[in-house]
């Protein structure tokens, strides 16, 4: 089943989904399951980084865009991507309340920001 990712946009995003699905029901058989096998969308909005484990891969988005449109600080910067390391490190898949404050916090711990 192909998976969709996105932060933080939940009820905004509804009806896109919907099209993307709607999209891939329209394809050929044989693409639509080659797209549920192998493919995975990723919504990232204004978030500044996104974290995702899949197999033996992690991966990291970070929107550099919205960073430097919003002034990010070096600092603020940085933070976000050992913050998306993090996420990684601890082996998270999803994103929710403990994992982001177990991330932050070893960041923190890391102190290199
Ligand atoms: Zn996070």
């Amino acid at each position: 089943m192909l998976t969709i990712h996105y932060t933080g946009l939940k009820n905004d995003v509804k009806e896109f989904i919907e099209n993307i699905k709607l999209v891939l029901d329209n394809l050929p058989k044989i693409d639509q399951d080659r797209i549920n096998d192998e493919c995975m969308i990723f919504l990232i909005g204004k978030t500044y980084g996104f974290s995702v484990g899949v197999k033996n891969k992690h991966l990291i988005l970070l929107n550099v865009n919205e960073m430097l449109k919003n002034k990010l600080s070096i600092k603020e910067q940085r933070f976000i991507i050992a913050h998306e390391f993090a996420h990684f490190i601890l082996k998270h898949t999803y994103s929710n309340d403990e994992n982001e404050q177990e991330a932050n916090d070893l960041v923190l711990k890391w102190n290199i920001c």
